[in-house]
């Protein structure tokens, strides 16, 4: 065990093991099978990394994406591990000689794409001493997990050739069908199942409701203030979404660029390719951005839509924060997201269960209780506290007698013999001079002008707070038109009150006098240091430079260089000698020796110290 520690020092930069970790690991070492489910950016690679390293022989790695390979050996070998991909992208020339090279017993680990262990089974890879095998996102051998891979049904033929070799499969996602399907299909001998929880701490959970486009733009143009020169991505349901959302971001000098499935595959690449290289920090895209790349320092995600499932989303919203920094984000829900979302579900080939996924989202936007205590028990973990990271936990709901607003709207609602939907119904309640309004003659009605003393946000919120507790109903068969309920009727006559929630307008909207400060108190990322700004402020932006100009100079991502949770342990620790530098999270031996003396210098220049000695 101590050895393994030391082995996680040297090679990570890590001086613990994460939960499980540990275990996972020494049930490997014991040539156990095992199937391993953690969230994204739970650690999952260290599982089998640490063993590939420990065992003599070479660890074959079946992952699905090529970038992702790519990525990942790149880190392996910027830790000082010997690693090497095989895949069908490359020439026969380079697949010769990493081939040779895994012959000779040069890499550790061999990055393999599926089909190729097809097409390797005869007579390369029986050449191997293999001491492990390692199956990445497992859950694509499954038709029941969400990302089917036909290639990945013939990875039985593993177990067959290889059937003393021990095979560890991994996924961050699997509902019990999938992980009983999982270990069928690898034919994984009598595996242990390590489930570790799904919790993801450093991701801060937000909610916000009711915008119009417009309002929703200007809203993220402010959020993206709030955490500049940072990498983030906004999801989005319509391609024309995530371009029209680059196109004006950019009008705000964001550097913003679009991805989706309908660009040429260079625009693709160079989308994503930027995106990982920092040259822009921002990525529009629809869900179709984010499997294949690793990048650990996404600070943030946006959800301009609501996605259709909580798994979708959790998915989504966790390729924030892979290297354990804290990490924002945030969610915008309409009705008109949830009529679309509807639409899509009723004419999916699986209704029922796509409408309960749907249900179970919309009550996760619209609890008053810890958002992540509800992810949490849709997971099936049972959480005892609140997390203090939520919208929820950190602006509690007010409750208040709604009943007199209830009565106002519903009152309209009748009047106007319940042909209108949510937008009319505010300009009735507003007094507004709508052409639209008038034409049906709703400026006559008792209730016009009623609600004048709230603004349209205000009366939204509590519209859809009327529909969520039953007031009110959708009519989704007749353009969306309000109805009141039997127990709207109630509150309409007096027979019963209504509690409703008080609209507190947004963090973002509140005056701000500084930019949201990041961990500890220190300014996340100033643009450049200025005269009053505080050590820490002025160290990090110190850092964050000379992690760019290392990265650029060796063309590589800055996260692999160092990645921003290192950073912070740097700004936190302030190490002045290299041994001190030694004991930051995630330096590992070879990145000491080769970046060491260049951060420490630069710490005591900021730290106004004499010169490093030697
Ligand atoms: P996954 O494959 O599960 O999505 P990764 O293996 O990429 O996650 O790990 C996510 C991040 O956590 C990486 O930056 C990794 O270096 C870091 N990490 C993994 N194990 C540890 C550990 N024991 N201590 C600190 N950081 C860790
Ligand atoms: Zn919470």
């Amino acid at each position: 065990m101590k050895e393994l520690q030391q082995l996680l020092k040297k090679f990570f930069g890590y001086s613990e093991f994460r939960p499980l970790q540990a275990e996972i690991i020494q049930h490997i070492l014991q040539k156990k099978d095992a199937l391993v489910l953690m969230p994204t950016g739970g650690g999952k690679s260290i599982c089998y990394q640490l063993p590939a390293i420990y065992l003599p022989g070479i660890t074959l790695v079946i992952s699905p994406l090529i970038a992702l390979m790519k990525d990942q050996v790149e880190g392996l070998i910027a830790n000082g591990i010997p690693a090497a991909s095989l895949n069908s992208m490359m020439s026969d020339s380079e697949q010769q000689q990493v081939k040779q090279l895994c012959i000779q017993g040069k890499i550790k680990l061999l990055y393999i794409s599926p089909e190729r262990v097809k097409a390797e089974a005869d007579w390369f890879l029986p050449r191997l001493d293999i001491s492990l095998i390692a199956i990445d996102e497992a859950h694509c051998v499954s038709h029941w997990g969400h990302d089917f891979r036909p290639e990945y049904t013939q990875l039985a033929i593993l177990k067959e050739r290889f059937s003393k070799v021990p095979v560890v499969a991994l996924t961050a996602t699997a509902d019990k069908v999938t992980r009983t399907d999982i270990i069928e299909q690898l034919r994984l001998d009598n595996p242990q199942v390590f489930i570790s929880s799904f919790d993801r701490p450093n991701l801060s959970l937000t909610v916000r409701r009711g915008l119009n486009k417009k309002e929703k733009i200007k809203s993220i143009v402010h959020f993206i203030r709030q955490h500049r020169d940072q990498s983030g991505i906004i999801y989005c349901m319509k391609r024309s979404d995530t371009e029209m959302l680059a196109e004006e971001l950019s009008l705000f000098q964001i550097k913003a660029t679009a991805y989706h499935a309908g660009l040429s595959p260079q625009k693709r690449e160079q989308a994503q390719d930027d995106f990982i290289h920092d040259r822009v920090d921002v990525v529009c895209a629809t869900v179709a951005f984010g499997m294949g790349i690793d990048k650990s320092n996404i600070r943030w995600v946006i959800h301009f839509n609501m996605p259709g499932s909580i798994e979708n989303y959790y998915q989504e919203i966790g390729r924030a924060g892979r290297d354990g920094a804290k990490s924002d984000t945030l969610l915008f829900y309409s009705m008109s997201d949830l009529i679309v979302l509807r639409q899509f579900a009723e004419e999916s080939g699986q209704v029922e269960i796509n409408l309960e996924k749907l249900n179970r989202m919309q009550r996760y936007c619209e609890t008053d209780i810890c958002r992540r205590r509800i992810l949490l028990s849709y997971f099936g973990e049972e959480v005892e506290k609140d997390c203090g990271n939520c919208d929820v936990c950190k602006n509690p709901p007010l409750r208040f007698d709604g009943s007199i607003l209830v009565q106002k709207a519903l009152s309209a609602v009748v009047r106007t013999q319940q042909q209108i939907g949510i937008e009319m119904l505010i300009h009735i309640l507003r007094g507004a001079a709508r052409a639209e309004l008038t034409e049906k003659g709703y400026h006559l009605i008792k209730t016009y002008g009623a609600g004048r003393d709230l603004s349209y946000v205000e009366w939204k919120e509590y519209i859809y707070q009327m529909i969520q507790l039953g007031f009110l109903e959708i009519d989704y068969a007749h353009a969306n038109r309000l109805k009141v309920t039997p127990l709207g009727t109630k509150v309409l006559y007096g027979k019963t009150t209504a509690q409703l929630t008080k609209y507190m307008p947004p963090e973002p909207e509140k005056k701000k006098t500084k930019a949201s400060t990041g961990k500890k108190g220190f300014k996340a990322q100033p643009i450049r240091p200025i005269e009053s700004e505080s050590v820490d402020e002025v160290l990090w932006d110190a850092l964050k430079q000379l992690r760019k100009q290392l990265a650029d100079r060796e063309s590589r991502p800055a996260y692999h260089i160092f990645t921003d949770d290192s950073l912070e342990d740097m700004v936190a620790q302030k190490p002045i000698t290299l041994g001190d530098f030694n004991q930051i999270r995630g330096v590992g031996q070879i990145k000491l020796e080769k970046y060491g003396r260049v951060f420490v210098s630069l710490i005591r220049f900021v730290l106004k110290l004499p010169k490093l000695e030697g």
